[in-house]
């Protein structure tokens, strides 16, 4: 209802369309038609172009279902970090002390194959509406603790101008100094979308910050970096979460020339987080190790600016933690068994 019109929605690839432009083998079709939710790929012409041009394997596979999808290992959730348990209404989820999550939608751009959020289209199958919005600016009012919303989704930008104005003018409206928190790949995937009609409207309602996620420097184009000087330009800050991901960027070199050319766009890379344990996604997964050595390595190199905070969400409702050596209580039968905030064990896999 609210989802993005006109121009914009032209921008955006459904499955049907992605095939038509021969994007696809014959064997991809046969197999994504057999066993995928159709509903749930879609691409922007953007982004399927910079896919097609050159070895860019790294990015089509971001978007492409793969037949490893199909492998749904034993630990491996529709709800990975049981967000369900903290759900305080549809949309509403309420995990950490002062800060929660606002579910704005089940739509993006571009469906990412590593996302954990793929439960939502059975649950959620609306965008938010003023109602929820009224739900929200309540929840705040009455549980005065909380000094963020993150809104997210789906990814909260593909909604019409009207509606995020609507939104952020409520959350601003219960208080002046709640800080909006915007997760969003639009100006990774829809960098046309960041116009100055969005940005005006977001840059009256700060304290407001963008959180993006750039997974590879191949992402980051003239085009997109374009996009991101106009927010910073209006006085947003931009920060970027990467999602570790085997066969995509999981090397020292990518890493590090992802997080230097985020900075080089006025972008601090703030969180990198190892893969979810989502269904389908441990093709995506590197060994928890991985992402640990890595960053070892980058902060013997590179300045504090330019790295980001290493972190996992633990299954069983553990929580997001920052990983380091300390975190690991010990490493046996195939399980990590790591600390969380509250000083309490949870097993993480300890994968290929
Ligand atoms: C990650 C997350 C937050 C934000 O927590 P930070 O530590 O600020 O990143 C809030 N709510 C939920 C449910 C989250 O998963
Ligand atoms: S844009 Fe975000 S919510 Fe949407 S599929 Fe990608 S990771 Fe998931």
């Amino acid at each position: 209802m609210s989802f993005l019109k006109n121009d914009f929605k032209d921008n955006i690839l459904t499955y049907q369309e992605i095939k038509q432009l021969s994007f696809l083998s014959k064997d991809e079709i046969s197999y994504i038609e057999t066993n995928f939710n159709l509903e749930r790929i879609a691409a922007t012409k953007f982004y399927l172009k910079l896919a097609e041009s050159g070895e860019k394997s790294h990015l089509r596979k971001q978007f492409v279902p793969s037949r490893e999808e199909l492998k749904i290992l034993e630990y491996e959730k529709t709800d990975p970090l049981c967000e369900k348990i903290f759900s305080k209404s549809d949309r509403i989820i309420h995990r950490y002390h002062d800060r929660l999550l606002f579910i704005a939608t089940n739509s993006c751009a571009l469906y990412c194959r590593h996302c954990f959020r793929r439960y939502l289209d059975k649950t959620i199958i609306k965008d938010a509406d003023k109602t929820d919005i009224k739900i929200l600016t309540d929840y705040l009012k009455a549980n005065k603790c909380i000094r963020e919303v993150l809104v997210s989704g789906g990814d909260p930008l593909v909604l019409d101008n009207d509606f995020i104005e609507y939104l952020c003018k409520s959350i601003r409206d219960v208080s002046k100094d709640i800080v909006v928190r915007i997760g969003t790949r639009v100006p990774v995937v829809l960098p046309s979308r960041i116009n100055n009609n969005l940005v005006n409207i977001l840059s009256k309602y700060r304290p407001l910050y963008i959180f993006t996620q750039f997974n590879h420097s191949d992402e980051i184009t003239e085009i997109n970096s374009e996009s991101v000087n106009l927010i910073t330009k209006s006085g947003i800050p931009v920060f970027n979460q990467t999602v570790l991901l085997r066969g995509i960027n999981n090397s020292e070199k990518q890493l590090k020339e992802l997080f230097y050319k985020l900075v080089s766009i006025s972008v601090k890379p703030h969180y990198f987080f190892q893969g979810d344990l989502a269904a389908g996604t441990s093709h995506f997964r590197t060994n928890l190790m991985q992402g640990l050595e890595i960053m070892e390595k980058l902060k013997t190199e590179m300045s504090a600016l330019s790295l980001p905070l290493l972190a996992v969400d633990l299954p069983e409702a553990g929580g997001k933690i920052i990983l380091d050596r300390n975190s690991i209580i010990k490493r046996e039968n195939g399980f990590f068994h790591l600390k969380n905030s509250d000083g309490k064990i949870f097993k993480y896999p300890d994968e290929n």
